[in-house]
């Protein structure tokens, strides 16, 4: 079984939850950018943020034969900052890095006006570099965020078939479904989607344009939770080629559109770093 985590924040994660990945079938993911729990206070934190999610990150993972791209972003909730909003003047050239595959997280978490500004901003900055966009809804109110999400990108002019809805569940997957964007879930140990809750809504949804993640960070999370799905689909009556869809063709598809995405194996990513006191360390 091969597994692709289309959003996974590997930088809130240690080595072993690296080989446990691997073992349990991981060989590729995604790393959005998003909010590190301790706010930023200037742009500098997050140009040294994009650049290890650029080197240091890939080159961790390749230590435990996972192929590691990004999407870049300023967060929703970070977008509140007026410290943090000139990232946005930022991006454009980290957007041309040959690693990232998106643009992403962005969307609402409060639904403030700063938050709908930086969201239009880089709706816009994905349409320029031709990227994937990956959106957060917010975990309150999410059904009327979702809504308002869509309501954003169709007014963006952005692609249906370029954006990833993420964060879903039963209240929010049916408007994403009829809005022709591709639906992400994260599935968590106790809050959110879970593996039978998943399994449910990819019988009731079909396994077209679904995507499942486990969006690990560093709050209570569990990167293996993507493998957890794709038992209980198998359990569920499933078969290989539906898991194979969803855990790996998917997300291919998806961050395939930047082309940028390189699922070779033999990395040499993150090569920079073979000097690296790391190793010696
Ligand atoms: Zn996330």
């Amino acid at each position: 079984m091969r597994i692709f985590d289309p959003h996974v924040h590997m930088t809130s994660r240690t080595t072993d939850d690296y080989r446990r990945m691997y073992d349990a079938g991981v060989r590729a993911v995604v790393e959005p950018a998003f909010w590190l729990g301790q706010p930023r206070t200037n742009v500098g934190s997050f140009l040294d943020y994009f650049d290890a999610l650029l080197g240091w990150e890939p080159y961790r993972a390749a230590q435990h034969g996972i192929r590691h791209h990004c999407a870049l972003a300023l967060n929703p909730k970070e977008a509140n900052d007026p410290r943090c909003a000139p990232v946005l003047a930022e991006l454009p050239r980290y957007l041309l890095k040959d690693s990232v595959v998106a643009v992403g997280e962005v969307g609402y978490d409060a639904m403030t006006p700063e938050e709908e500004r930086a969201f239009e901003v880089q709706l816009a900055l994905a349409q320029e570099n031709d990227l994937p966009v990956l959106v957060h809804t917010p975990h309150r109110d999410k059904a009327a965020g979702t809504r308002r999400t869509l309501d954003v990108v169709r007014a963006a002019g952005t692609p249906a078939g370029r954006v990833l809805v993420d964060h879903l569940n039963e209240l929010t997957v049916g408007m994403v479904a009829d809005s022709g964007c591709w639906m992400g879930f994260s599935i968590y140990p106790d809050t959110k989607m879970d593996p039978g809750r998943m399994v449910t809504l990819l019988k009731e949804y079909g396994t077209d344009r679904m995507l499942v993640n486990s969006a690990a960070d560093w709050g209570r999370s569990d990167p293996l939770k993507t493998r957890e799905v794709a038992d209980a689909m198998l359990a569920a009556g499933f078969g290989e080629d539906d898991v194979d869809q969803v855990l790996w063709r998917n997300p291919a598809a998806f961050y395939g559109q930047s082309g940028r995405l390189d699922l070779s194996s033999g990395s040499e990513a993150g090569s920079d770093y073979a000097g690296n006191t790391i190793k010696r360390g």
